[in-house]
């Protein structure tokens, strides 16, 4: 049987496993997927004895995003304008990196939730590795506005300023939360990572247009605090990241085997299972 593995530190919480579990089951794929603990310094040696063993393919979780970038041998053009990797496909001596947070990301925003990203303002909070692999697919989708928002302003307007060349007719600008002021979305993603920590973040009110949805990559049993913030500053709709971490799934499984698994009875699946606790 082909084996894939999820990768990370700590790694005994990941849905990987399950979800990639469901997608052979309902695509006849004969596949094992297992998760992997890497020791901090031993990434690599965890990676090539995973290939030695007869490994075809893995995820990669935090914090070996960056490691995974540099150990590929080649590089998908989303993988190298994330910077990251979360994708890896062992061929002979080829290791490919790819990075599917940033689609999976607007797969769940456009088919899954159905809102439009093509001619609407969106604002991206946060300039760190989630942010960075969602800019290129978000420019993909249209939108009329990509403005990126962070605590550290410089390192938004670094992110704004690396990707112009592929702003195409977006205006695509970066600063603080506080030069948000007076500025309404359509779409708002927080890839902070202040709800891990239950903080919520200092945003100016009235950010949110007419009909506007607050989507959070963090996902949990109940609203997030960005989630909670957003509802009470006038958003018309939240979601939570299960729909990406599920659809970024499903482009790493349609990359290694060639078939795209349904992904909404999986993340039903997950989803009742979270609420159950
Ligand atoms: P990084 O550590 O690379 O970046 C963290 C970002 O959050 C930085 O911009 C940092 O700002 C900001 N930040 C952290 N704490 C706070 C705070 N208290 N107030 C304001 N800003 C804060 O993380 P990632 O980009 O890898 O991940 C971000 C989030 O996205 C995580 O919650 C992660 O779980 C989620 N994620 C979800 C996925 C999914 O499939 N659903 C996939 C990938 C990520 P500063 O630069 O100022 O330090």
């Amino acid at each position: 049987m082909d084996r894939y593995a999820v990768i990370g530190n700590p790694i005994a919480h990941s849905k990987s496993p399950q979800i990639h579990t469901a997608f052979a089951r309902q695509t006849g794929q004969a596949l094992q997927y297992e998760a992997l603990l890497a020791p901090l310094d031993g990434f690599t040696r965890t990676v090539e004895d995973f290939r030695a063993a007869g490994g075809r393919g893995a995820n990669v979780t935090v914090p070996f995003k960056l490691e995974a970038f540099a150990l590929s041998t080649r590089r998908t053009p989303r993988a190298r304008a994330a910077g990251a990797v979360n994708t890896l496909a062992f061929d002979g001596d080829e290791v490919l990196g790819d990075n599917t947070d940033g689609a999976g990301l607007v797969r769940d925003l456009l088919i899954n939730l159905g809102h439009t990203v093509a001619g609407r303002r969106v604002l991206l909070l946060g300039a760190g590795g989630a942010t960075r692999g969602a800019i290129l697919p978000l420019l993909h989708a249209g939108p009329a506005e990509l403005r990126i928002a962070n605590r550290s302003a410089d390192k938004a307007e670094a992110l704004a300023a690396d990707f112009a060349a592929e702003a195409g007719k977006a205006r695509l600008e970066g600063g603080s939360f506080a030069a948000l002021a007076d500025r309404k979305f359509d779409l708002v993603i927080n890839a902070t990572s202040a709800s891990l920590a239950g903080e919520r973040l200092p945003l100016p009110r009235g950010l949110y247009a007419e009909g506007a949805l607050a989507y959070d990559m963090m996902y949990g049993r109940s609203h997030t605090p960005f989630m909670c913030a957003a509802l009470a500053d006038g958003a018309a709709r939240v979601a939570d990241g299960l729909g990406m971490l599920v659809e970024q799934a499903a482009e790493s499984f349609a990359l290694w085997r060639g078939v795209r698994p349904d992904t909404a009875p999986v993340r039903a699946a997950l989803r009742r299972q979270i609420d159950a606790g």
